[in-house]
This record gives C-alpha cells, sequence and structure tokens, in this order.
C-alpha cells in the first residue's frame, strides 16, 4: 500500500514520463512515477534509439530537440549511458532530393549540416569522415550529412537512465501499478492511493485508459513500425545513422519545403509500395556490429498486431540499394507502436491546475521529450 505524497506524480516510465519526473526533480519538486509494468516495455524502448534534430518540424519541434540533445548528452555522461554512434549521412539518390537537402541547408535549422555533391566523396577522408565505403555511393548523386544526431541503445539507456534518477536524484518508482482514476490530489492506484498536489500523465500509445477522457477531443489514432535487427558480414561499420531520400520526403523539416514536392511525387510513382505502408529507411548500428533497421507505418485506431513479411522484405530490399552488405541474418523482429495525431506533433492537455497529460504524437518523443517537459514546466510551474 501506498502511503507517501509527492509535489509531483509522474504516470509512465517512457521517455516522456522520465523526462517530466527528471525536469520537476531539478526544479527542486519531490517525484515520484507510477508504471503499471515490471519495467519499461513501451515504445520507449522498442524505437531505434536516434536522438535526431534535423529533420524535425520546424518551430516547437526542433526547438525541442535541440533542448533534448543537449539534455541527453548530459545524462548520458552522468549515467553511463553509451553513446553508440554519431552524425546521420543521407544518401540523395534522386536529383529531387539534392534539390530538397540544397534548400534545407539555406534555412535556419540547417545550420551546421553540409552537402557533398559525389564530386567530393574522395575529400570526405581528409574532412574526418570514414567508413563511407559501406554506403552504396555509386548509386547516390550526393550526401547530405548532419552532425547534431546521435544513437542510444534504447534498450539499455532508459532502464540506465531509469536507475540513475532512482539512485542518483531520489525519484520513487512504483512498478507493477496501474494507475485507476484521479480525484483532486488522490491518485487511486491498483496497490492503493497516493497523494500528488501535481499529477501529469504520460500514457504514450496507452489511449483507453486513465488518459482517455482527457485526450478524446484530439482525435489520436495509433501508429505500428515494423523493426528488425540484423547481423550483417564481419567487419561492416556504418559511418554513423543512415537514411535515404524516402526520409527527406517524410520528415517535416524536409518533407514541409517547397522543393519537397516534387521528390514526393516522385517517390509516389516509383515506390507506392513503399508509399503504402510508409515504409522509409533508417539504419543504425550497435556496439556488437548488428543494425537496427526500419520502419513502416501501419495507422489505426488500435495496434496493428500481426507484423507483415512483405514489409520485411521491401525494408530489406531498400537496405541492399543503400548499403554494400554481402549478406544479412534476421536476429530479431519486432513492433512498436505510438500515438499520431494529424494535427500537432506533441501536445500537453491542461485538464486542471493539478493535472496534465503531456504525449508525442508523431513518432518523435527520444529526440523531443526533455524538450516538451521543460515547456510543459516552464509554463505550469510559472502559473501558479
Ligand atoms: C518502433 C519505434 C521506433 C521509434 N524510433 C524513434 C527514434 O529513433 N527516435 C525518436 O525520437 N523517436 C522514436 N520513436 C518514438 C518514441 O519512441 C516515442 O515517441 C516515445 O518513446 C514515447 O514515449 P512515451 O513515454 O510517451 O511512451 P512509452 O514509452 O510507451 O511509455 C508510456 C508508459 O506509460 C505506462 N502507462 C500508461 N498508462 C498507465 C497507467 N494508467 N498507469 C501506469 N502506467 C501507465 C505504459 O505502461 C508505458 O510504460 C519510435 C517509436 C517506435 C514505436
Amino acid at each position: 500500500m501506498i502511503k507517501k505524497s509527492y509535489n509531483l506524480l509522474v504516470v509512465g516510465s517512457g521517455i516522456v514520463g522520465l523526462a517530466h519526473a527528471y525536469e520537476a526533480k531539478k526544479r527542486g519538486l519531490s517525484v515520484a512515477i507510477v508504471e503499471q509494468n515490471a519495467r519499461c516495455t513501451g515504445a520507449s524502448i522498442r524505437n531505434f534509439g536516434f536522438i535526431t534534430v534535423s529533420g524535425q518540424g520546424v518551430r516547437d519541434t526542433w526547438r525541442r530537440a535541440v533542448h533534448s540533445a543537449k539534455v541527453w548528452r548530459e545524462l548520458a555522461d552522468l549515467a553511463k549511458i553509451k553513446i553508440v554512434h554519431q552524425g546521420t549521412w543521407i544518401l540523395c539518390q534522386r536529383a529531387e532530393a539534392v534539390e530538397v537537402a540544397q534548400a534545407f541547408l539555406k534555412t535556419p535549422i540547417g545550420v551546421g549540416c553540409a552537402y557533398y555533391p559525389k564530386s567530393s566523396y574522395k575529400d570526405l577522408p581528409n574532412l574526418g569522415f570514414f567508413n563511407l565505403n559501406s554506403l552504396r555511393l555509386e548509386e547516390s548523386l550526393g550526401l547530405l550529412y548532419s552532425p547534431h544526431e546521435f544513437r542510444v541503445e534504447s534498450k539499455e539507456a532508459i532502464p540506465q537512465l531509469t536507475s540513475y534518477l532512482q539512485t542518483e536524484m531520489g525519484i520513487d518508482f512504483y512498478w507493477e501499478t496501474e494507475v485507476l482514476s484521479i480525484q483532486d490530489s488522490w491518485v487511486q492506484t491498483s496497490n492503493g492511493q497516493v497523494q500528488a498536489a501535481r499529477v501529469v500523465i504520460c500514457p504514450g500509445a496507452q489511449l483507453t485508459g486513465v488518459a482517455k477522457q482527457y485526450i478524446e477531443q484530439h482525435n489520436l489514432r495509433l501508429c505500428t513500425l515494423q523493426m528488425l535487427r540484423v547481423k550483417v558480414q564481419e567487419g561492416f561499420i556504418l559511418p554513423g545513422s543512415v537514411m535515404t531520400d524516402n526520409s527527406l520526403a517524410r520528415y517535416l523539416g524536409w518533407s514541409d519545403l517547397p522543393e519537397a514536392s516534387a521528390l514526393k511525387e516522385r517517390i509516389a510513382k516509383e515506390m507506392p509500395e513503399y508509399v503504402k505502408e510508409g515504409i522509409h529507411l533508417i539504419v543504425v548500428q550497435s556496439a556488437d556490429g548488428s543494425l537496427v533497421v526500419g520502419d513502416s507505418h501501419r495507422y489505426g485506431t488500435s495496434e496493428d498486431v500481426f507484423a507483415s513479411e512483405q514489409v520485411e522484405r521491401l525494408i530489406i530490399d531498400l537496405l541492399y540499394r543503400v548499403l554494400s552488405i554481402t549478406e544479412h541474418t534476421i536476429l530479431e523482429r519486432w513492433t512498436g507502436v505510438y500515438p499520431s495525431s494529424s494535427e500537432c506533433d506533441a501536445l500537453i492537455e491542461k485538464v486542471s491546475p493539478r493535472m496534465r497529460v503531456a504525449i508525442v504524437s508523431s513518432g518523435t518523443g527520444a529526440s523531443t521529450a526533455f524538450g516538451l517537459a521543460k515547456d510543459n514546466f516552464d509554463e505550469w510551474l510559472t502559473n501558479d
């Protein structure tokens, strides 16, 4: 039976909940996290661990990503979380993609990024870039490089971060405890009541539970993604995270540019089966050399529980078109789910002066959660 009382109770131990707990604790609040599972099992440990800045939507999302990347780096240091690799390479295989890359560099959010045409590839090792031969450069017209991204191994990083918040920052965690209802300062859980001056619900894809009544008006859907871990030939090293033209046509920081229209049209004509399944390639590498590869996007009112062999084949075909790999073995397959909105990248629902719901509704939570939590408390704690 829980008997304590807190300044803030966070519902959910995914990255959005952890970020809120961290931000509140830094501001001097006493904080507890209540999680219905025995550990975090949601999107936050199923993702690529790809902390991205370039490609994020222009306004709040990019700003939140810049802040989150800074906090991730600080916390990685403190919690001994390994940064597996840095930087992103985007293979531009179509002239229309080159147009998008070059237009992006002229925008304020293109800061620090660079475009390398094919003629300059030979100079890249002199600039300190290595392992680019693992990309099928002969298939490309140019490379867009962003230095801002890095990768953590989420299935290790999230437990490490959790442990750091618990042992070093003094945040209480209540596992296997579901929040059932919230009435004024009383939170009813499956293990008894907790008292909290404030509650923030960070339910991730759990849209039908305790948060349902507060977020119905946002018409959120669920997006199911297919992911793979593959082993390729010995000694294969990626230069950083890798994406392709399809990503330039998908992520808002690029796809919202007027120059992206022609690219989207061409991809729609040439790759209809990829567009139908929302497939675009992201490849990242783990410390053991295996590659995490994805992803696809199926939208609906509930999770799509059936992973498709056809989707897997399309992802692997694209992988061979982009990387100089000669063989692969699939080591793991999994799906993940996140809430999705056609109206916003993230939402903070102000239910009452005591209660809020925070949801990343664009599949970018690993990259933006710390910025979202900061924005939330900047406003919530000053408006007392
Ligand atoms: C396959 C995949 C790949 C992705 N790749 C990336 C990426 O590389 N980079 C990136 O930035 N983003 C990525 N995303 C998106 C990112 O993972 C999510 O936006 C983020 O993890 C959402 O975090 P969350 O805390 O909201 O949700 P979750 O991690 O799902 O956590 C929510 C938690 O709340 C708990 N909970 C819910 N209701 C209750 C209740 N009533 N009582 C107690 N506990 C409750 C749940 O059990 C769960 O543990 C990806 C997503 C997926 C699915």
